[in-house]
């Protein structure tokens, strides 16, 4: 799957990178980034799936399968 943040959606809520900190991060200004190698992740990924339903703004897109 592909992940995209949409960063003038994200409020820096946190959530993705407390949820799967091995894929998001947080930039300077508190708005979430996906990791190098962070944006293709197996399906079997449960923790990126729920990190995607945790955000509370719909910020994290995802791609693909
Ligand atoms: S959970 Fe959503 S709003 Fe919060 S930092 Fe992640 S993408 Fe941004």
């Amino acid at each position: 799957m592909r992940l995209h943040i949409e960063k003038e959606r994200c409020v820096g809520a946190g959530m993705c990178a407390l949820t799967a900190p091995g894929v998001f991060t947080q930039d300077d200004d508190g708005l979430s980034e996906v990791l190098p190698g962070g944006e293709y992740r197996d399906d079997g990924d449960t923790l990126v799936r729920e990190a995607v339903r945790a955000c509370p703004v719909q910020a994290i897109a995802v791609d693909g399968p």
